[in-house]
């Protein structure tokens, strides 16, 4: 980088410009060396000095060209990031005295640090849930798979689909919002939430016992149903869920043992949750 800084004073935003000067320089000096030393012993062959200066010129032309074309793949490159970057509009910041080199660099800088913000936005979007923020089932899945034994809930809101029916589906948004804060807030922070779909939410709690996840659980569910969060008509929400111990089965064993708690919860009249195969009323 030394030198490259250094030839930096000749045509400082062409590169082009500033390797042909120093080919330029460089091919003509055996011309400059033979011509003096002509001169200089007062025995100037002109014949010789003429082949010598032809020799120089057809030198000079096919380095010219033959750097040219050494130069095509840095230029492809140049505008291959330049064009990538007008993609984003904040990476626009044009490199006012650069020359094709430094355009290069900073454009590669410049667009690894966009892939580097694209990377993490599709990856939020591949794993939370727009709607409220959570992990969404792929991510829940991918946090859990990781994370060794603990308990598995799946929770899942009463006759929902009667708000969106009733009230409308903007309303239905707000509650299934509300009710991810209220789960979210209501867990300890080393546990895990996600949306499963639709109404239906997971909570997984690390190295935890089924018997204490579920009084967690039925703490929130009974604050829930005292009208924590209520319908425009003031009924008070409700969820059933099922809730199951991971002893080494496959996550998914365990998830649809969970659903099927929570569907016998469900069976049994909502507003309850199931550990196992017991009941546990929320109220
Ligand atoms: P159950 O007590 O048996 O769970 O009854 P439910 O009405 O809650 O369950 P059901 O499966 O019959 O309906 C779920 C509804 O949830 C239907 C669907 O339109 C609604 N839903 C799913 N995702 C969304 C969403 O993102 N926003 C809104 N507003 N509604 C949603
Ligand atoms: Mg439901
Ligand atoms: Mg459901």
């Amino acid at each position: 980088m030394r030198f490259y800084k250094a030839t930096r004073f000749l045509f400082p935003s062409s590169l082009r410009l500033r390797m042909f000067t120093i080919c330029f320089i460089g091919t003509h000096i055996p011309l400059l060396a033979f011509a003096a030393w002509q001169f200089s012993t007062g025995k100037t062959d002109w014949p010789d000095l003429g082949i010598v200066l032809a020799a120089t010129l057809i030198g000079t032309v096919f380095t010219l060209f033959g750097i040219d074309g050494l130069l095509a793949p840095v230029r492809a490159a140049t505008q291959a990031v330049q064009s990538l970057e007008r993609e984003q509009a904040e990476a626009l910041e044009a490199v006012s005295d650069g020359d094709m080199l430094t355009e290069l660099l900073a454009g590669v800088t410049r667009a690894s640090e966009a892939t580097k913000v694209r990377v993490a936005a599709l990856d939020m979007a591949a794993h939370r849930d727009p709607l409220t923020g959570l992990l969404n089932r792929r991510g829940f899945l991918a946090r859990v798979e990781s994370a060794g034994d603990g308990t598995i809930a799946l929770i899942d809101l009463d006759k929902f689909k009667s708000v969106n029916d009733s009230f409308g589906h903007e309303v239905g948004d707000a509650i299934l919002q509300d009710f991810a804060a209220f789960l979210a807030r209501g867990v300890r922070k080393a546990d895990c939430v996600g949306r499963w779909g639709g109404e239906e939410f997971a909570v997984f709690f690390p190295a935890t016992e089924e018997g204490e996840a579920a009084g967690i659980l039925q703490r929130l569910c009974r604050r829930l149903g005292n009208g924590l969060i209520e319908r425009p008509d003031g009924a008070p929400m409700t969820c059933s869920g099922g809730i199951v111990a991971l002893d080494g089965e496959p996550l998914q064993l365990a998830m649809a043992r969970a659903d099927a708690a929570l569907y016998a919860a469900k069976r049994s009249g909502r507003n309850q949750l199931r550990v196992g195969d017991r009941h546990i009323l929320a109220d």
